[in-house]
């Protein structure tokens, strides 16, 4: 079974707020929580940007910069693992399947230090893929693995699933909040990432 990881096995909002902070580079902030809400209910960040008042040249310029430094190595010890995360894990091997993770990232070796740093060893391995064509590439290598089912936070995430052919569990609370993630995904939204891997062994057992 394999699973996303920002925003999934992570949370993502103390990382993309501090990005977002370094990316401002002196310009005054907006609402934070505010900006979050945005990215949550499926904004870009140029457009949370413009609707709290950010003028368009420059919400470009910090969407510029803030996926320039959102990877940055010191900011990545903000991501938080999730409460059900080892729960989860435990469960994919207690079905007698070998869990994977495949995560969007331009900076390969920085996300696998990450990974490591937080013990994970997942058995079918870290599988990192361009962010440009994030869901695509996933999509390849959910196939590639001949994964039973994928969890994940976003939109992105369930359209690899259904180019793979594979059954998906969306886990809200990451980068999209629930009825976000209702509106635009089909199937069931998870409130955490145990809730979804167990669905999905329950759909595999079906
Ligand atoms: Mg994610």
């Amino acid at each position: 079974m394999a699973l996303d990881f920002d925003g999934t096995l992570v949370g993502c909002r103390d990382r993309q707020l501090a990005a977002l902070e370094r990316a401002l580079d002196g310009r005054p902030a907006p609402d934070l929580d505010a900006f979050w809400r945005a990215k949550t209910t499926g904004a870009s960040t140029v457009a949370a940007l413009t609707g709290l008042g950010v003028s368009e040249p420059d919400a470009r310029a910090i969407a510029t910069r803030w996926v320039e430094v959102v990877e940055d190595r010191d900011l990545l010890a903000l991501d938080p693992p999730v409460p059900e995360l080892d729960a989860a894990l435990t469960a994919i091997a207690a079905a007698g399947l070998d869990a994977a993770i495949v995560t969007a990232r331009r900076d390969a070796a920085a996300v696998r230090a990450q990974i490591d740093a937080l013990g994970l060893r997942p058995a079918a391995g870290v599988h990192v893929v361009s962010p440009a064509s994030a869901a695509a590439e996933k999509a390849v290598v959910l196939a590639e693995l001949g994964a039973v089912g994928f969890v994940g936070d976003t939109e992105s995430d369930a359209a690899a699933a259904a180019a793979a052919g594979i059954p998906f569990a969306a886990v809200a609370g990451g980068q999209r909040d629930e009825q976000w993630l209702a509106r635009h995904v089909a199937g069931a939204v998870h409130p955490s990432v145990l809730h979804a891997v167990r669905a999905l062994l329950e759909t595999k057992e079906r």
